[in-house]
Parts: C-alpha cells; structure tokens; sequence
C-alpha cells in the first residue's frame, strides 16, 4: 500500500488535539469514555487520519475492556503490526497501513468461536461510515 507521506506538524494541522495526541504520539484514551465503545450501528470504522476502511461493524464485539474491540480488519493488508516493548511489556501495535496512525493493540483474548483475536482499538484513532442501504 502506498503510504501517505507527512511529517508530524501537518498532522498536527490537521487533527484535533486528542486524535492527534492518540494516533500521532501512541497515546491511549482512557477506558469507557471513547465515542464507539458502545457503538452499535451496521457500518465501516475507518481511519480517522486518513479515512482507510479499517474495521467492520460485523467484526465489533463487546471485550468489557472500555475499548473498541474487533476480531478481524476488513482486509489484512489495511493494518500493520508493530512489536512494542514500550512500558514494560510486549504486545502487539495495530497502525493503518496507508498513514501509520497509531491505532492501539492486538491480543489473543479474543472470541474462540471466530479469530481468537482482540483488536483493542482507540475511538479516537477511527470515524464511522454508516452503511449504505
Ligand atoms: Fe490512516
């Protein structure tokens, strides 16, 4: 995927403060105050930097975590997984592939029944596009 080529103080333009302290600078909104925690709607979550298709409705499920949790990306191609030793543990980065906007992690918590995996994601690092009928 061909990415989008921009430093830090055009994001910084761009964005409002918390997207950009989130998905520019790692950060971490706190748990059940994001805007899709509880978002139930039939749609795309979409990257909030660069409007790349992300995640589906279908995917989301409720972990009880106080984030966005989703068991599969619409595509695999769309996120990139970073290894991140950052404060004292190991775990894995979700960023979009077209932007690298820092999306949050991925565990091995997630449904048994489907992919076993937990995509832990900010509200702040997603828009919804409600579905077209
Ligand atoms: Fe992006």
């Amino acid at each position: 995927m061909d990415k989008i080529q921009k430093d830090n103080r055009q994001w910084k333009e761009e964005l409002d403060p918390e997207v950009y302290s989130v998905t520019r600078e790692r950060g971490t909104e706190a748990p059940f105050s994001g805007k899709y925690y509880k978002h139930k709607e039939s749609g795309n979550y979409v990257c909030s930097n660069c409007g790349l298709e992300l995640f589906s409705s279908k995917a989301k499920y409720d972990s009880g975590s106080g984030w966005p949790s989703f068991d599969d990306p619409v595509a695999k191609d769309n996120v990139d997984l970073v290894p991140d030793y950052s404060h004292g543990m190991s775990r894995m980065e979700v960023v979009c592939a077209k932007c690298d906007a820092h999306l949050g992690h991925v565990f091995d918590d997630g449904p048994q029944d489907t992919t076993g995996k937990r995509y832990c994601i900010n509200s702040c690092s997603l828009d919804f596009k409600k579905e077209n009928k």
